[in-house]
This record gives structure tokens, C-alpha cells and sequence, in this order.
């Protein structure tokens, strides 16, 4: 060990989320809402973030499994309609009993509210009878979301004050049914039928029979508040051939009523431009959320490929030894956020925070590296005013360089164009790599069939190495495979540096924003779709 080697302290003083601490283990039936993650309700998410177990169904999106600490213990129970259960619901109640009587907190997430068709309620029964703790709690059910999400309020002063939850699962033959479709059919404004698609010829001619108009609209929707919706419309006596036509299969709802008519003015969730489209956002895994985020702002499904993962060095040798004698350099410089991220890391692995840094002046790259820096508590001494290596170069020449000593934490590969420059000014400069980017591994099948497929409509490019580095994981044999993938899909580049890339790559750009940012990428993304609403 040499003198200036540091001890190194572990990440137990990190801040971290704590399970919910209860002695004996409890159940948390919680509804998953109807597939919009963002339809997950707070309470939901702050149990999630706390889980150990959870027991989730197929109609819970399985994104909403993010929220759950890494180490918890996830297991799907199935409940696909038709037959497909992974459990039970024998089985899914005595996974809740054991886990639960094992000590642990259990998430049971369940699609839309769980006491709506949910079978909820004999999930808490049978804790009941084991004297298993639990709470309920309450999600955006699926019979509001696919009606609001497919512009049809479900009450109005104008066309109905009633609503009737009916579940279309029931045979509507069978002698002793429990639903009243004689009463139902002129009883309630509006209509929700669940699960009704495989009897919905006999549910409509049970409602024209009891009395209901046959020129009565109808909605269907299904997989609502996702990129897959699909809904379709039609009348009582014409809405099994044209559910039939577009091919909907379930999950959907059914909405009967006149409150479908206003679908018309109100429609709005498959209206957005980037409805339906399926996009490729290859971005570092930390910087992918801002695009995405503004994508699916637009209606665009986003697959998330991360081309380059951070990582940590190996080997801090260089940033340690440097932090023992911080009080020799005048500048420290930071090029990127991702730098500034991984420099504290380690000093708080060190045992050390930011007043250790007292001395150096510090300059960043440009406004975000430097809003970085102030969540560390530290005001950015220098920013360049264009944010570039060249432009942080040129601003410190100017303060003087010669005979300083300057530290840069970095990527173990990055351009040298700042180092060089520096030094050939006279500076003594220190580079200390504090992170490393890697190729991810895996995804390379999956991406290549999802090409071939036509599944993906449009991959954006926000800087040459993604677009290296995506070709490296399609890693395309020939020039013929290579134009054979990528024949149904568009491209978007944010800029002409990453869109020459891509033409070198032998592949063409047909988005390419005038300005070279996020926001100008997604209008000019807009634009294109609205011009040519029929492309990929
Ligand atoms: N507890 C759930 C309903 C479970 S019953 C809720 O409150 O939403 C399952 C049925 O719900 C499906 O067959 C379908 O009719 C409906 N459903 C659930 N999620 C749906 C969605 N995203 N889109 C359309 N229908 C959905």
C-alpha cells in the first residue's frame, strides 16, 4: 500500500430505501392501474419501492416492477384469461399465506383496481383466515381509463347520469345468470362490459332484445393507456362484425351508450403525432430518460436500447493520490456530467465530501456539467462560452495557464484535444479516469428480429458513438444484411457530426433537426410523421 492510498469505506452510508419495518409480514394488495405506468397511484409506488415479494398478474404493466428495490423477489402469477394462469387462485393464495407468514412485505399488484373483477377480494379472504395483515389499495381501474383514454367520458349532465361495471365473462345463456341484462339493458346511461369480446354477439343481442337501440353506440378499446390501444367504433347491431374485422382480441372493454358519440371532439390519446410509432432511443442508460420523456410526451413507444454503458474504473489510483494533494492544483476541470457523478462517488467512498476540495478553482464544460456540480454544493468557477473542449480550452488560456496544475477526472477514453492543448500552454496536467464506457452485453437477437419484423419504425442517433456502437450490437454480416435490416426503418440524427456517421455507415438520415438539441430533434420528429403520417 502506498502512503497516499486512502481507505476506502463501503456504501453503507449511502442514503437507501428501507422495507416497510413490521414484525410479522403483511399483504399490500395493490391496484396496478390500467397499464399506464404513470396511472400507478403514490401509495402504490411508495409500497412498491418497499416491497420483498411481489406477486404480480398479467395485466400489471411490468414496468412498474422498476419501482421495486433490486433484491426483491418477483413472481408472476399469471391470470391471462382463457386458461393460461402461471397459478391458481388456490396457488396465488397460498403464495401470499407463505411469503407472509414468513415475515415479509408483499406487494400483490394487480391490473386496474383490485376490487373491480379482480378477485381481490378472495385474496384477502383466505389472509383473513390465516390472520395475515393487510391493506388495500385502490387503482385507476381500467373501465374509466380505456373510456377517458379513448375520449369518451363516461358520464355526462347531457347524455347519461348512470354507469353500470358488468362483466361480459359470464355465459349470458347459461339458466341462472346473475347478471340482469333485461334490467341492464335500459337501466344504466352507460355500459362497461368487461371481458365481453368472446360473447359479445350474444351480449348485443341480449340488449336490442330488452329493449336497448340498436343504433346505440358502441366503443371498443383494448390494452387502453398503452402504445398498443386500439379502438374501434360501431353501433349495437354492428359492432361484433367490425370487432371481428380490425381483429380486437382481449383485453378490452366494451362502452355502450351515447356517451360514445362524444369521441368525436374528445379523442385525444391516439391523436397524438408520435401515436402507435415504435422508436429505438439508444443513449447511455443515465441520459436516455429526457428523450424518451419527450417522445412518449408525443405518443411514440419507446424501446430503450442503452449502446453504452458507464461503469466505474478498475483502478482509482490516479484520482486518489490526486485528492491527497488537492491543495496543489489550481484547476480542477469537469467535461461532463457523468464525470462529475463518478469523481464524488468515489470521494464519498473515500470518507470525504466536498469540502476536501477547497483550493482549486473549478471550470466545467457548459450549463449541465455545472448544474451538476451545484447538487454537490459547488458553484462552477469557469464555464466556457461555448460548450465545448475547444471552448473550455480556449477560456482557460485565457485566465493563464502556464505553470498550473490541472486535474481532470474523465472517461478512460475521451478526445485530448483539452489535455494537449493545455499542456502544450505550459500546464502540468493530471488525467485521472473515473469512469469507463462499455458495450452492453446481450439484446443483439432481440434488436435484429425486431428490425426484420418491421417492429421498429424509427431509431434516433444522439451522437456518433451511439450510432457505432448500435451497429456493433446488430453487428450485420454484410452490406446486404446490413441494408436488409434496416430497410423499413427511418433515422434520426441530432446533428451533422452523428448524421456523417451514419452515412459513412452506408445508411441514410431522415431526420435531422436544424438545431442540435433534444427538443429541435423531437419537432423535427413531429414534423416528419406529420407530413408523412403513413411511414414507419
Ligand atoms: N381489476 C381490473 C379488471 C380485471 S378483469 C380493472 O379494474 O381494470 C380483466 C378485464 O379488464 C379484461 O378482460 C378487460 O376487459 C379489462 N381490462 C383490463 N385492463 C385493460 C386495458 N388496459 N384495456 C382494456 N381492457 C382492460
Amino acid at each position: 500500500m502506498t502512503e497516499n492510498k486512502l481507505p476506502v469505506q463501503s456504501e453503507k452510508n449511502q442514503p437507501r430505501i428501507e422495507p416497510v419495518k413490521i414484525k410479522a409480514g403483511k399483504v399490500y394488495l395493490v391496484g396496478a392501474g390500467p397499464g399506464d405506468p404513470g396511472l400507478l397511484t403514490l401509495r402504490g409506488k411508495y409500497l412498491l419501492q418497499r416491497a420483498e415479494v411481489v406477486v404480480y398478474d398479467y395485466l400489471a404493466n411490468i414496468k412498474l416492477l422498476q419501482h421495486a428495490p433490486k433484491s426483491a423477489i418477483l413472481i408472476y402469477a399469471g391470470k391471462k384469461g382463457g386458461g393460461l394462469h402461471a397459478y391458481t387462485q388456490e396457488g396465488i393464495n397460498q403464495l401470499l399465506v407463505e411469503h407472509a407468514q414468513a415475515g415479509k412485505t408483499i406487494v400483490r399488484l394487480k391490473g386496474g383496481d383490485p376490487f373491480i373483477f379482480g378477485r381481490g377480494a378472495e385474496e384477502i379472504e383466505a389472509l383473513v383466515e390465516e390472520k395475515i395483515a393487510f391493506e388495500v389499495v385502490p387503482g385507476v381501474t381500467s373501465a374509466t381509463a380505456a373510456a377517458t383514454y379513448a375520449g369518451i367520458p363516461i358520464t355526462h349532465r347531457e347524455h347519461t347520469a348512470s354507469v353500470a361495471f358488468i362483466t361480459g365473462h359470464e355465459d349470458p345463456t347459461k339458466k341462472k345468470s346473475n347478471i340482469q341484462w333485461d334490467k341492464l339493458a335500459t337501466g344504466a346511461g352507460t355500459l362497461v362490459i368487461f371481458m365481453g369480446i368472446k360473447n359479445l354477439p350474444i351480449i348485443t343481442k341480449k340488449l336490442i332484445k330488452y329493449g336497448r337501440d340498436p343504433k346505440t353506440p358502441v366503443a371498443v378499446v383494448r390494452w387502453a393507456s398503452t402504445p398498443e390501444q386500439h379502438s374501434v367504433e360501431g353501433t349495437l347491431d354492428t359492432i361484433t362484425e367490425v370487432v371481428r374485422k380490425n381483429g380486437i382480441k382481449p383485453p378490452a372493454l366494451v362502452i355502450v351508450g351515447e356517451v360514445v358519440k362524444l369521441r368525436k371532439t374528445i379523442d385525444w390519446f391516439e391523436k397524438r403525432p408520435l401515436f402507435g410509432k415504435r422508436v429505438v432511443v439508444t443513449r447511455t442508460r443515465e441520459q436516455a430518460s429526457e428523450l424518451v420523456a419527450q417522445l412518449e410526451e408525443n405518443g411514440a413507444s419507446c424501446l430503450e436500447y442503452s449502446t453504452i454503458n458507464l461503469e466505474p474504473v478498475d483502478d482509482y489510483q490516479v484520482l486518489d493520490e490526486a485528492i491527497t494533494k488537492i491543495g496543489s492544483y489550481q484547476w480542477i476541470l469537469f467535461t461532463s456530467l457523468n464525470a462529475v457523478t463518478y469523481f464524488f462517488k468515489r470521494l464519498y467512498r473515500l470518507g470525504m465530501d466536498s469540502r476536501n476540495l477547497a483550493g482549486p478553482k473549478i471550470a466545467v464544460v457548459g450549463r449541465t456539467t455545472a448544474e451538476e456540480l451545484l447538487k454537490y454544493g459547488l458553484r462552477a468557477d469557469l464555464i466556457p462560452e461555448e460548450f465545448t473542449a475547444e471552448g473550455l480550452a480556449e477560456a482557460l488560456l485565457e485566465e493563464g495557464v502556464s505553470d498550473t496544475n490541472i486535474l481532470i477526472p474523465r472517461a478512460v477514453k475521451a478526445r485530448e484535444i483539452l489535455p494537449d492543448t493545455l499542456t502544450q500552454n505550459g500546464a502540468e496536467v493530471t488525467i485521472a479516469p473515473v469512469y469507463k464506457n462499455v458495450l452492453p452485453k446481450g439484446g443483439k437477437t432481440e434488436l435484429r428480429e425486431q428490425l426484420l419484423n418491421g417492429e421498429i419504425d424509427l431509431l434516433t442517433f444522439t451522437s456518433s458513438s451511439t450510432v457505432t456502437n448500435f451497429l456493433t450490437m446488430v453487428d450485420a454480416g454484410s452490406e446486404e444484411e446490413l441494408q436488409q435490416l434496416f430497410d423499413k426503418v427511418t433515422i434520426a440524427a441530432i446533428g451533422p457530426v452523428t448524421a456523417k456517421t451514419v452515412l459513412e455507415n452506408g445508411l441514410q438520415v431522415d431526420i435531422q433537426p436544424k438545431r442540435y438539441t433534444i427538443v429541435d430533434m423531437v419537432d423535427s420528429i413531429v414534423s416528419f410523421y406529420q407530413k408523412s403520417p403513413g411511414k414507419n
